[in-house]
């Protein structure tokens, strides 16, 4: 992929794109699924949070995003507590396992759906200004222009009229990410986005991902059961269990250097 030269590419270092999570906790019923967690991201960084299935990874990641309400603690996005604000008030954007993209929809017509959504609303909440304010509404033309950018970045271009059912699932999660990244968002959420992928397209996929990652400077929250995801595209690693972050190190130092018997057990070192 060759992001470096699009409009979706640009540097974040006035920090907007930082999350910091506060004392985050979650039960569903008398359950606890996060127990109190901690973690600060870097604007621009990428953090993949590994962990076995049901530590509440997903739960994790829907609370960032706004989709679900936590019990206790808070989530600032750049600075900015996002608590209370919807998933569109959060210069976030969420690529999920199933890519739910829009059958009856071209690829162009989804890429496109997040940007005719964001004008909708803008016309419906301030119906004169917002047709005079550039970028809040923007035409059908700057769309067009928008979606033929991120298929370009994704290598995309000669799907753009076809349907999901006419690609592969490579192609979908291509789909997906351009519909996430049209958007501009500060903060990349990803949970287990190659896992419905064969082995082979996984591998060449991370390397997509870790190439966007470097061409975009936005900040990634990664979520993975996969180990050797998690230790090829990250700059810091989160392992978690039982809804609690053990260790948050990179790459190596989880690996050469676990700090709890868990974490040695589940990355398989030496340990
Ligand atoms: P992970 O993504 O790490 O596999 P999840 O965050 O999806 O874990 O789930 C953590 C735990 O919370 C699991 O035991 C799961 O069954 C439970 N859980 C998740 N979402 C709900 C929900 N909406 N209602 C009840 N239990 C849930
Ligand atoms: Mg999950």
């Amino acid at each position: 992929m060759t992001a470096g030269s699009t409009a979706a590419s640009r540097a974040t270092e006035d920090g907007r794109g930082s999350v910091a999570i506060r004392g985050l906790t979650k039960s569903f019923g008398a359950t606890p699924v996060l127990r109190g967690v901690d973690l600060d991201i870097p604007d621009g960084s990428f953090l993949t949070v590994l962990g076995p299935s049901g530590c509440g990874k997903s739960t994790l990641m829907r609370i960032v995003a706004g989709l679900e309400q936590q019990d206790g603690g808070s989530v600032a996005i750049g600075g900015r507590p996002v608590d209370g604000l919807r998933p569109d008030q959060r210069d976030i954007a969420m690529v999920f396992q199933s890519y739910a993209l829009y059958p009856h929809l071209t690829v162009f017509d989804n890429i496109a759906l997040p940007l005719r959504m964001r004008r909708l609303d803008f016309a419906r909440r301030l119906p004169i200004v917002g047709r005079m304010l550039p970028g809040v509404g923007q035409t059908e033309r700057e769309i067009a222009q928008a979606v033929r950018r991120v298929a370009e970045t994704l290598q995309i271009e000669p799907l753009l009229a076809r349907k999901p059912g006419q690609l592969s699932g490579g192609q979908k999660q291509r789909v997906a990410v351009g519909r996430a990244m049209v958007r501009e968002p500060r903060v990349f959420l990803m949970d287990e986005p190659l896992s419905n992928l064969d082995a082979e397209l996984r591998v060449h996929m991370r390397a997509e991902i870790a190439q966007l990652h470097r061409s975009l400077r936005t900040t990634f929250i990664y979520v993975t059961h996969d180990q050797a995801e998690a230790m090829t595209m990250s700059d810091q690693v989160v392992v978690m269990m039982d809804g609690r972050p053990l260790q948050v190190a990179p790459p190596s130092v989880i690996y050469e250097d676990p700090e709890d018997i868990r974490v040695a057990r589940f990355v398989g070192s030496p340990r």
